[in-house]
């Protein structure tokens, strides 16, 4: 198959995406530049949702229709995300070779803007060579990087495709066919103040109890699909007050939605029971010679326990797998269909009812300032998608 990639185009292009600011809800300048390009390329529809008021971003999510000249073939889409992680401004990009990177004090931003680049280019060589291909839509969200959520806000009954591909993991010739389930958790614990030197005794630390109740936690790789972290805690006022409230935040992480569950539980359950068997407090002198018993103060905690995205999971003789496939056969290239370990836009998509694969798009080292990306293995990605557009599955 020869395919017509023009490869300084389409490294220009990928430069220019990356310089371009976009923060989570800071997209707009991308978008706008996505606007034009695509008008410029005769697309058929440019639409902004409305998601913009719930993500609290300065622009929607955008899906774009291009036409194609076989209407009676099926519609799919693709998607990438506009948003990049920090230090993501000022991106200045450095091309040694194919390899790009930043110059260093930022990420690259590849992270998703290699599969923008592709797909840009991809439009470009179906017009430009007159290919027959059927319609196609393309989704540009907003703040994936900050919790899906543009994917989440997104208006997703203005897709008519049936199916499609969000071209969002690193490596290359790699099929993301199922992710992990995320519940994020809110462990709010309180116990009693008191000053530390002067009436230690009367106080509950929640610190404590937090420790104890951790301590007894498994954590980290709980078993081949599942895994739980405590990441964050807030509290304390100061070294001699008994800390009367921690906040721990955590997730729990599982391709099995019966896992994520009982995982889940098993947070939830450590804490209450420490809780519950915490041993009370002395009473006070002044309680010891009061008539009216006072109730004895004691501990509490609150998870609060929030679906962060479902897990998907796809199957190989699903539609969407078998065009990638027959699309991989046609370009003589071995594909791997793999699982991941975290969730990104594709959970949402799927959660929709749109079956949505991950392409590998041959970003590396992404979120870190040493994030790169080889030129031949963006045009590899290009030489994919224009393969999954022309493919010839059931004809
Ligand atoms: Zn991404």
């Amino acid at each position: 198959m020869n395919i017509p990639i023009n490869q300084e185009r389409l490294a220009r292009t990928f430069i220019q995406l990356c310089e371009i600011d976009s923060p989570s809800r800071r997209e707009k300048e991308v978008a706008d530049y996505l606007r034009r390009t695509f008008h410029a390329l005769g697309a058929e529809k440019i639409f902004e949702d409305r998601s913009a008021e719930q993500t609290g971003s300065q622009c929607g999510n955008l899906i774009i229709s291009i036409a194609g000249n076989r209407p009676e073939q099926e519609t799919i889409f693709f998607a990438c995300h506009m948003d990049t992680v920090e230090p993501g401004c000022g991106v200045q990009v450095l091309q040694t070779g194919d390899i790009f990177t930043s110059i260093g004090d930022t990420v690259l931003g590849g992270d998703d803007k290699s599969g923008i680049a592709a797909i840009i280019e991809l439009i470009r060589i179906l017009q430009e060579n007159k290919i027959d291909h059927g319609p196609l839509e393309i989704l540009f969200t907003t703040c994936e990087e900050i919790g899906l959520l543009g994917a989440k806000a997104l208006d997703w009954n203005r897709l008519t495709a049936g199916y499609g591909y969000a071209l969002d993991s690193s490596g290359i010739d790699r099929i993301i066919i199922g992710a992990p389930a995320a519940n994020k958790l809110l462990i709010d614990i309180h116990g009693i103040a008191a000053h530390a030197g002067l009436h230690p005794e009367q106080g509950i630390s929640a610190l404590c109890l937090a420790a104890q109740a951790i301590a007894n936690l498994r954590l980290g790789r709980l078993d081949d699909e599942s895994t739980a972290n405590l990441g964050l805690i807030h509290g304390g006022v100061a070294t001699n007050i008994i800390p009367d409230h921690i906040i721990i935040e955590g997730e729990v992480r599982s391709h099995s939605l019966q896992k994520l569950a009982a995982y889940t539980e098993e947070i939830q359950r450590a804490f209450q029971q420490e809780v519950d068997h915490w041993p009370a407090l002395a009473p006070t002198a002044l309680e010891q010679i009061s008539e009216t018993p006072t109730q004895a103060p004691a501990p509490s905690v609150l998870v609060n326990v929030q679906v962060d995205y479902p897990a998907m999971r796809l199957e190989l003789s699903d539609p969407v797998l078998m065009r990638v496939k027959q699309a991989g056969l046609d370009l003589g290239r071995t594909l791997e269909f793999q699982m991941a370990g975290g969730g990104s836009d594709a959970n949402i998509l799927n959660s929709f009812g749109l079956p949505t694969a991950i392409i590998a798009t041959g970003m590396n080292k992404v979120h870190t300032t040493d994030e790169y990306l080889d030129l031949k293995d963006l045009v590899r990605l290009t030489e994919l998608l224009f393969a999954i557009v022309t493919v010839t599955v059931g004809e």
